[in-house]
């Protein structure tokens, strides 16, 4: 699950990341004034105004402001409040004591996959887009993947200045920046984050360095630990996807994709080899669909309606393959799913092989379903799914 700033930069707090002044959480133009109000009357000679949404490039997007007075902030408010930033609407704001930037570095820990380990990027060129820096100037950019059993006893503060020295960071700020290193590195292993990423990490003009935004992402898999990440559930902050969390709610596996070809079979190997079927047949899967073991009338139709349900699926792909599901069971399933569903504009093109494979075609071909193909192969299957897709 991914945190906004806010949420990100509360869970350094805790863990001992120097964060800004800690600011107030708004939804209206009024609350973000008196929120303004209150922190200019305190110790801020500006404020903050900064979007909460789940996407980076706010400041390019119009979605941070600073502001030196109560009419500012309400000027900011009215234009971030309903501001669409690559698709996310900004229904919560965040109004923070503002800092004074001397300069902008860039810090981060993330699981690398390819390299099994924890990998902590460092940069003095930090503000920016740290991909861009990379291609323009990839020796500004200090990249360390540490293997867990480096680590095991946490990031070692000799490692940690190792990194922030290789990355120039300047010789005042090396202690503060070896120490802050180590507690996010804590952070990221102990709040079980698979991202934790600060972009600008700054140093204010009395040479304290504190993270000035936040990007964490936490491992759904260790939800279990933390009380199911309920202290995050915010209203106002949008799921990563509706579908996706509505799949979540209902027990199915479910993967939002960007193609248009709908994918549901039975069992996590199976779906894989389908998404690449199609696209071995120059179509994109919308989704990973795994309907499971069971395969019943009631899990089908869940999850067609669920695949249906996306505007961007124009046919669907149902890949099945009996073994202890039998073949009857998936068509009789298929067939009550559709009735049940009613009227949808995409075709099915439904391929079954395994046990009682053919049984169940024959279920399919009798129920004469107007909106069904049968298929005899996997290939012939996505050849067709895409065919659709394409036609529809
Ligand atoms: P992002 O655009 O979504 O990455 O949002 P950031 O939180 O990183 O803010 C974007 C930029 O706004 C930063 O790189 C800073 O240059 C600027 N900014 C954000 N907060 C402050 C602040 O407290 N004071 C000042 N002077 N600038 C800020
Ligand atoms: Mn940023």
């Amino acid at each position: 699950m991914d945190l906004v700033e806010f949420q990100g930069k509360q869970l350094f707090a805790r863990n001992d990341v120097p964060v800004p002044p800690v600011g107030s959480v708004c939804r209206t133009v009024d609350e973000i004034v008196a929120a303004a109000q209150k922190h200019l009357e305190g110790d801020a000679s500006a404020v903050v105004v900064k979007a909460q949404v789940k996407t980076g490039g706010r400041g390019k997007a119009g979605g941070v402001k600073l502001a030196t007075n109560v009419d500012e902030a309400r000027e900011h408010a009215g234009s971030i409040l309903g501001l669409d930033i690559k698709g996310h609407i900004v229904e919560v704001v965040y109004v923070e004591p503002a800092s004074d930037i001397a300069e902008e570095y860039y810090l981060s820990v993330m699981h690398d996959r390819v390299n099994k380990g924890h990998l902590i990027i460092c940069s003095r060129e930090g503000g920016v887009d740290i991909e861009e820096v990379n291609r323009t100037n990839p020796d500004a950019v200090i990249k360390r993947t540490l293997t867990p059993s480096e680590t095991a006893d946490g990031l070692s503060p000799e490692v940690a200045r190792d990194i922030v020295t290789a990355a120039n960071l300047p010789a005042e700020v090396l202690d503060q920046a070896t120490d802050l290193l180590v507690n996010l590195f804590a952070a990221y292993r102990d709040e079980d984050a698979t991202l934790a990423e600060i972009n600008p990490l700054i140093r204010t003009e009395d040479d304290r360095v504190i993270a000035l935004d936040s990007k964490v992402t936490l491992d759904d898999s260790a939800a279990f630990r933390h009380d199911g990440y309920a202290d995050w559930k915010l209203d106002g902050l949008e799921a990563n996807d509706p579908l996706e969390a509505e799949a979540q709610a209902k027990g199915i596996q479910y993967v939002k994709l960007d193609g248009e070809v709908g994918v549901l079979g039975n069992g996590a190997g199976l779906v894989m080899a389908t998404l690449d079927v199609v696209a071995q047949n120059d179509g994109r899967a919308a989704n990973f669909l795994d309907v499971g073991g069971g395969a019943s009338a009631d899990a089908i139709t869940q999850s067609l309606d669920l695949v249906l349900r996306d505007p961007d699926v124009k046919s669907v792909f149902i890949n099945i393959f009996g073994g202890i599901t039998r073949g009857e069971e998936v068509a009789n399933g298929v067939v009550e799913a559709t009735q049940r569903l009613g009227d949808f504009p995409q075709k099915l093109v439904v391929r079954l092989d395994g046990t009682n494979a053919e049984e169940g075609r024959a279920i399919l071909e009798g129920a004469d379903l107007p909106n069904v193909v049968a298929a005899a192969t996997m290939q012939e299957a996505a050849a067709t799914a895409v065919e659709l897709a394409r036609s529809a």
